[in-house]
């Protein structure tokens, strides 16, 4: 999503900011915690992160309607919680299991971007998210990945049905179509943006049972695998592409778009953040995320 690609560091810039991009060898917290701290040492004058993938989503309905494949969820404190939850830490008591892994809220200045975003997007006559993606040229054999899938390809099963061969697809399988919830059309021409909490564990989700419980209990949009190895440490909005619905018919068709899209409305950030107001944020140390938030 950059307009131009350096070959060393001469430090890029996007709408006046400096920005270091950096890609975690495999997915999973401790990945993702390790390649924080080695930027860190690297860059010791960050002030914040981004955290940009794609997620799980939990088919449920925000204030924007039905999350789909190919919507967008950030993360945004909501009531009581901070806008990221560790779902699998926390205390066995008497008969039930407390959950204690509320993490880091997102930095101000990227909460603000995330609203003057929105609210810049309800007068756009074609939505910029959209463009984005589209301007990968899908016809180079590499980048065909980022294209978008059809729309019969946004499938919901009903949340206890089970897809039984990981390695098949759902066709092959003979997952029973009858299973499928219809839900409203996936709009392809106006990517949705969802913004609440979202779950991080060091364990694909992939259980629709699971899924739904935990989402009920901590109103939950999206399910990841890196925020809880990050927001310990380092202040970080979290923008998740939704690629699949955390069940077990999880595939990988959606996956390179999800990621094009929560690419592109990281982008689009950059434009609703002053670099003054950047410039006052605190530079981030260790330990000191978790301070702002029990
Ligand atoms: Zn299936």
């Amino acid at each position: 999503m950059l307009d131009e690609r350096h070959q060393r560091l001469p430090q890029p810039d996007i709408c006046g900011h400096n920005v270091v991009i950096v890609r975690p060898p495999m997915a999973g917290n401790c990945f993702a915690a390790t390649v924080v701290a080695q930027m860190r040492r690297t860059y010791p004058r960050l002030r914040f992160g981004l955290l940009v993938g794609i997620g799980g989503g939990v088919p449920t309905k925000t204030d924007e309607g039905l999350i789909h494949l190919g919507h967008v969820v950030v993360s945004q404190p909501v009531g009581q919680h901070s806008g990221a939850v560790q779902y699998d830490h926390g205390e066995a008591e008497a008969d039930k299991f407390v959950r204690t892994g509320f993490l880091a809220p997102p930095p101000h200045v990227l909460l603000n971007a995330a609203l003057e975003a929105q609210v810049n997007r309800l007068g756009m006559p074609t939505d910029p998210l959209i463009a984005h993606p589209n301007s990968i040229d899908v016809t180079k054999p590499r980048l065909r990945q980022y294209r978008r899938p059809e729309a019969d390809q946004d499938q919901l099963y009903e949340p206890g049905y089970v897809h039984l061969d990981r390695e098949l697809s759902c066709t092959d399988c003979g997952c029973d179509t009858t299973k499928r919830i219809n839900r409203d059309a996936n709009d392809d021409d106006w990517v949705v943006i969802h913004r609440g909490t979202i779950a991080s564990g060091e364990a694909v989700m992939r259980d629709g049972l699971q899924r739904d419980a935990l989402a009920q209990e901590q109103k939950i949009l999206c399910f990841e695998m890196e925020a809880a190895g990050v927001l310990n440490d380092f202040p970080s909005l979290v923008v998740r592409g939704i690629s699949d619905y955390s069940d077990s018919h999880k595939n990988d068709k959606w996956h390179g778009y999800a990621a094009a899209v929560a690419a592109a409305y990281t982008r689009e950030l950059f434009y609703h953040m002053p670099v003054e107001e950047v410039k006052q944020c605190k530079i981030a140390e260790k330990g000191d995320a978790m301070l702002t938030w029990k």
